[in-house]
């Protein structure tokens, strides 16, 4: 998951210019017959804490550091409600089914331009089957054991914890050296 800066008109090739809109500097299409503007408005992606048995399931993507692990997460089809969206993600990336217990609320991803929609779910006891396309691996925490993490899907976690008692702070990782 990326943000992308844009050089050119993805409408008509030409270059952007920054232009003040709005009350922000935004990329602005500089062909005078067309009038595209990048509003960078954020993506909405949608997150789970999957518990099952007193556990929490953390997956890690390919690329990442090794004590990085995160929530499932994914992007919203076209017409799909973020909880059926969900859903369909834990499916597709762990292979088990789940049911949403709670919505969390939404929490900003500022650094690469997202908005988190987040939920609670339980999940089914199956075993896990790790999408190889986008996931290197997997673990399950217990919850008495699980801290949460500065950026990203972390700050989820911070507020589900301390919404049952549990006031942790965040844990150090490793950061990212490497763009
Ligand atoms: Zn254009």
């Amino acid at each position: 998951m990326t943000s992308y800066i844009y050089k050119f008109c993805p409408s008509c090739k030409t270059e952007l210019e920054e232009r003040l809109l709005g009350g922000l500097v935004r990329k602005a299409c500089s062909s005078k017959t067309c009038s595209f503007i990048h509003w960078g408005n954020p993506i909405p992606v949608v997150a789970g804490i999957v518990e099952r048995a007193d556990r929490i399931i953390l997956v890690q993507s390919h690329g990442w550091p090794k004590d990085w692990y995160g929530l499932v997460t994914g992007f919203l089809e076209m017409g799909e409600k973020p909880e059926d969206a969900i859903v369909r993600e834990v499916k597709e990336e762990i292979g088990i089914e789940a049911s949403v217990a709670s919505y969390l609320g939404a929490y900003p991803f500022d650094q690469i331009g997202q908005i988190i929609l987040a939920f609670h779910l339980i999940g089914a006891t199956d075993p896990i089957k790790l999408c190889q396309e986008e996931l290197s691996s997997y673990k399950e925490v217990a919850i008495k054991n699980l801290k949460p993490w500065e950026r990203g899907t972390g700050p989820v976690v911070k507020e589900w914890l301390a919404s049952r008692g549990l006031h942790r702070p965040f844990l150090k990782r490793t950061p990212i050296t490497k763009a």
